[in-house]
């Protein structure tokens, strides 16, 4: 109870409208997907009038578009408008500078530089609080209560930076978090990390998926005894299935998986039932597009968002250079939200094929497809062009080529634009990492 109260209480001396906004978003979780909607959509015409007005950026763009800001009502407008890059925003970095800047409260951050160049963009204090609140409410789909003991494995766009010793610990002490470092992890680093979290025996673990896949790696190796929490939180990364059963297997709990981007505002949590994150309305409205921009309801397309509270630096429309997969399903949870499947880093498009239509094509679908094929030891597709598509086979002895027909229409399935040459080979060529890739994509 008194963890609960100092986290609040921390929370609220950095912004104190943030527990108001948390209990708000802990009742609209409930609400269906049409009032959801409704009230982004009422969100958005405040945000897209107010773009027009102050952000120098918006307004020409509006104009050269002979666009008014009630030509944008809904979301399927939003479809009127371009999609905004990075590279569009570092060009025109002046003009995306509101009138009523010195009026805000805000910050200066830095997307990590994992996908590319970094890139700086403004932050409302309100929107980064807002995050926060959305980020605990996401947990709470797993049990998390505000205050829960929470250890932290992850490096520093986690928040594990340079802030001073003392900082840092009152940091962890308010919020109940005992943080560790995941750029550390040799064999003695993960022996005291296990040490940690048996005595500070918190209820959830948080960290990057290839951090704590490591660490449960580690545990399971050399049998190191570790409490069970009751979820492990993974973010940040592509989670793949057998990583998340190493995990489960480690710590003996369910692993729950998120997706968070604080330019733009997007975020998606997994609830109990595991059949995708459920897509967060408050904060941003999300788009999965195709090629074209067009909205899809369903399938692997790229990441958009629109931020509904970052009078700080509105982004509308902009890339965030994610692909997911959405989908239609509804979840038995209750929740009525979207569900995205599957977040797929900007450095995997490498590993999709794209139709002339506009359409990603997951790996996975192509391995499936193999995997009805006999008698092939290795294989490799590789796109050359948007509409041109080379399958390498090593076939096995009494390869029967009537089976080339077969792939041909299943490929064709997705796009009967694509025309595709089988060549046989003796072998795959690796990488120069070594690695065997089945998908190779030369678009990008
Ligand atoms: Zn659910």
């Amino acid at each position: 109870m008194i963890d609960r109260k100092l986290f609040i209480l921390a929370h609220q001396i950095g912004c104190h409208k943030f527990y108001s906004i948390y209990k708000k978003l802990i009742h609209s979780q409930w609400k269906s997907y049409f009032e959801q909607k409704k009230d982004q959509e009422k969100q958005l015409r405040y945000m897209i009038s107010y773009a027009y007005k102050n952000v120098p950026y918006y307004h020409k763009l509006f104009n050269e578009l002979k666009l008014e800001p009630n030509d944008i009502t809904k979301i399927d407008d939003l479809e009127k408008l371009p999609i905004l890059t990075k590279d569009v925003i570092k060009e025109n970095w002046g003009d995306f500078k509101p009138f009523n800047l010195k009026t805000m409260k805000y910050y200066v951050n830095s997307t990590g530089g994992t996908t590319g160049t970094p890139f700086k963009y403004r932050l409302l204090k309100y929107d980064r609080f807002y995050s926060g609140a959305m980020l605990y409410r996401g947990w709470g789909y797993a049990g998390y209560e505000l205050g829960d003991k929470m250890v932290l494995l992850a490096g520093s766009s986690l928040d594990i930076g340079s802030r001073s010793f003392i900082i840092k610990k009152a940091h962890e002490i308010s919020r109940n978090l005992r943080k560790l470092s995941s750029f550390d992890m040799n064999s003695e680093d993960l022996l005291k990390y296990a040490k940690v979290i048996n005595s500070f025996r918190p209820k959830y673990l948080r960290g990057y998926a290839s951090s704590i896949n490591f660490f449960a790696d580690f545990i399971r190796k050399n049998d190191v005894e570790i409490i069970s929490p009751f979820g492990v939180f993974t973010t940040a990364e592509k989670l793949l299935p057998k990583m998340r059963r190493n995990i489960e297997d480690a710590f003996g709990c369910d692993v729950y998986d998120g997706y968070g981007l604080n330019d733009g505002g997007v975020s998606a949590y997994e609830c109990p039932e595991h059949n995708g994150l459920h897509i967060d309305t408050e904060r941003s409205i999300m788009e999965v597009v195709d090629g074209t921009g067009s909205q899809m309801n369903e399938g692997v397309g790229s990441i958009l968002a629109t931020s509904l509270h970052n009078y700080a630096m509105p982004f509308i429309r902009y890339d965030t250079g994610d692909l997911g997969c959405i989908s239609e399903d509804v979840c038995s949870c209750g929740r009525d939200s979207r569900l995205l499947e599957n977040v797929i880093g900007r450095q995997h498009v490498g590993d999709m094929l794209q139709t002339p239509e506009g359409k990603f094509i997951h790996g996975m679908f192509i391995d499936m497809l193999f995997d009805r094929v006999d008698k092939v030891t290795e294989f490799q597709i590789i796109q050359t062009k948007i509409d041109k598509i080379i399958i390498k086979i090593v076939p096995k002895d009494g390869f029967d080529e009537k089976q080339l027909d077969m792939i041909r229409e299943i490929i064709n399935r997705k796009s009967n634009q694509w025309s595709i040459e089988f060549r046989f080979v003796d072998k795959i060529e690796r990488t120069n990492a070594g690695k065997y890739k089945f998908i190779i994509s030369e678009l990008i």
